[in-house]
This record gives C-alpha cells, sequence and structure tokens, in this order.
C-alpha cells in the first residue's frame, strides 16, 4: 500500500489506520480539538494516558478514536482499548511520536489518547439527598483550578459539580488533564445562576457560599442535614451580590499572615472536606 493510501484511504471497520503525517485530516481534525471551538462542534474531547482511557470505557464514556504511539503496538492493554473501541464502532489509529506530540501539545506525549463525547449532566435531573455535597462555581476562569477541583470533589465524595455564567471549559486538555480521571467521575452540569437558584429551591438544597466577607467561621455550620451546595466565587470578583444574598450562610475561612485570600481551588477543597469530614474516614476508603 502506498503512503498516501495508507494515510488517506478509506477507513475500513476494525482496521487499525497507521498515521505518520501531521497533514492527515483526521490527525489534523484530532489537533483542532485544543481549541473550544473544535470542541463545542464536535462535542467532543481529548483524554490522555492509557488508565485514563480505560477508566473513561470502564464508566460507560462513548469513544470516538483511539489513537496510540507506535511504542504501545502489541500491548495487551492496548490491544484490548483497541478491541473495545471498535466494538463500539470508533476508529484506532497507531501513530508516530511526532503526530503524537502535535496532538497532545507535549515533547514528551502519553502512548495512549482517547477522543471521547463530552457528556454533562442536566440540573433539572438532579435530586439532591441529604448527606450530598455540591460544588458551584461563579464564573470559574483558571483551567488548573477547574480541574483540581473536580479531581478534589470526586477525592471527597461530593456528587457534582455546577459551572454557573461563563466559565472555562471542563474538557479543555488543560481541565481534563488537571482532573487526573475525575473528569469521568464526577458529573458536571452547566446553569444560568437564575435556573441555579430555581433549582436550589426546588429541591431545597443549603447554599454556603465562601465569601471574604463572610461573618460565619466555616467550621462551625451544620453541614448534616440538608443536602449542600458550597457556592465558590470568580477567581478575580468573588461572588457577586445577587447571589450572596441567596445563601443560607456566608462562610469564611479564616487566615493569618499578608494574603488576602486563597486560591480558589484550595478553598473548595478546605470547605469540601469540612462538609463531609462526618462522612470521611479512614476506614471506609480503606
Ligand atoms: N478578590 C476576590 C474577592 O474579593 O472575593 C478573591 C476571590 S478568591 C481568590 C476566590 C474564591 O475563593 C472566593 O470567591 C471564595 O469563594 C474563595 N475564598 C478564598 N479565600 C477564602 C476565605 N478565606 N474564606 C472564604 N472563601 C474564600
Amino acid at each position: 500500500m502506498s503512503e498516501h493510501h495508507r494515510e488517506h484511504g478509506p477507513h475500513r471497520v476494525g482496521q487499525v489506520k497507521e498515521v505518520t503525517s501531521l497533514a492527515n485530516p483526521i490527525v489534523k481534525d484530532i489537533k483542532a480539538l485544543a481549541q473550544k471551538k473544535a470542541r463545542d462542534e464536535t462535542k467532543t474531547f481529548i483524554a490522555e494516558g492509557l488508565k485514563l482511557v480505560i477508566d473513561a470505557l470502564e464508566l460507560g464514556w462513548t469513544i470516538r478514536t483511539l489513537v496510540y504511539a507506535k511504542a504501545a503496538k502489541g500491548k495487551p492493554q492496548v490491544e484490548q482499548v483497541a478491541a473495545r473501541t471498535f466494538a463500539k464502532g470508533g476508529l484506532v489509529l497507531e501513530v508516530s511520536e511526532k503526530v503524537m506530540s502535535a496532538i497532545t501539545r507535549r515533547d514528551n506525549p502519553q502512548m495512549v489518547v482517547g477522543v471521547f463525547e463530552q457528556r454533562y449532566a442536566t440540573l433539572k435531573d438532579i435530586r439532591p439527598k441529604a448527606g450530598e455535597t455540591y460544588v458551584a462555581l461563579d464564573r470559574v476562569r483558571d483551567p488548573g483550578n477547574l480541574g483540581t477541583i473536580i479531581r478534589t470533589a470526586d477525592a471527597a465524595g461530593a456528587s457534582g459539580v455546577i459551572l454557573l455564567g461563563d466559565t472555562t471549559d471542563p474538557f479543555s486538555l488543560e481541565t481534563v488533564r488537571a482532573t487526573m480521571g475525575s473528569v469521568f467521575a464526577m458529573p458536571v452540569a452547566k446553569a444560568s445562576v437564575g435556573d441555579f437558584l430555581r433549582w436550589r429551591k426546588d429541591v431545597g438544597a443549603k447554599i454556603v457560599a465562601t465569601h471574604l466577607a463572610g461573618a460565619v467561621d466555616y467550621r462551625t455550620i451544620d453541614y448534616g442535614k440538608q443536602p449542600v451546595v458550597l457556592l465558590m466565587g470568580n477567581e478575580q470578583a468573588g461572588i457577586p451580590d445577587e447571589l450572596a444574598r441567596e445563601a443560607d450562610a456566608l462562610a469564611r475561612i479564616p487566615q493569618a499572615g499578608r494574603a488576602d485570600s486563597l486560591n480558589l481551588a484550595i478553598a473548595t477543597g478546605i470547605m469540601l472536606f469540612e462538609a463531609r469530614r462526618h462522612l470521611l474516614s479512614l476506614e471506609a476508603s480503606a
């Protein structure tokens, strides 16, 4: 088979496609997923690493394309994932390291990358119960913060993350990387402030908003009786008044030292582990 035919010829189901050229149209489409526009249009995203891809498939996420580096060829786990991808009607590409670097924008890329369909939870389907904790993020901007929060919410046993207003994309390369796989485990919903406030009334959740002017020490709040939504503010502006007014409590984490505030992801982590303190034990996680 000529190089040209191999790279551009028709794809047959169940057949691995070998690609070495950055000009290959499929590679171009996958590379474009580094841009939000392409992710929005295709409603897909990239997840890097064999473990992540296996976890995602186990959790029922739909894979469109599996890409692996030549060096990973023949590894039993890679073969298994390739077979599962074919079984779901997906595409499998074997690529050069150069192509892998271009897709992941890294010098030392992972051996395996999956293109998955995006998935959002919808607020109207979330009916929180007592003992459940949600994190609502007002206009979160930083991809690293969002990824870290999704990962930490997962680790603390929270039930979901709700993105309010115009936020950074949970499916960007940087955010997905920072979640370390938790993006596949933690439901993420998007909502306007209006819809969020209506939902909260409807389901009877307690909103604990964190605020630098909060009068309540976050350690004195009862997180046990109702489902709790921890509301966190934008990195620059904090929580706007219209949201702060709706909170059941305005909580503050006491600080010492010169820093004006904590990083958003750190503050969220502190709140999550306090709100779920009564539900977490070393025995349960052993
Ligand atoms: N300049 C912003 C302000 O005035 O609110 C700072 C925002 S801070 C970097 C980002 C978010 O982290 C805050 O909106 C709040 O949700 C949370 N946060 C940070 N430090 C906090 C603290 N000491 N107590 C409560 N929340 C805090």
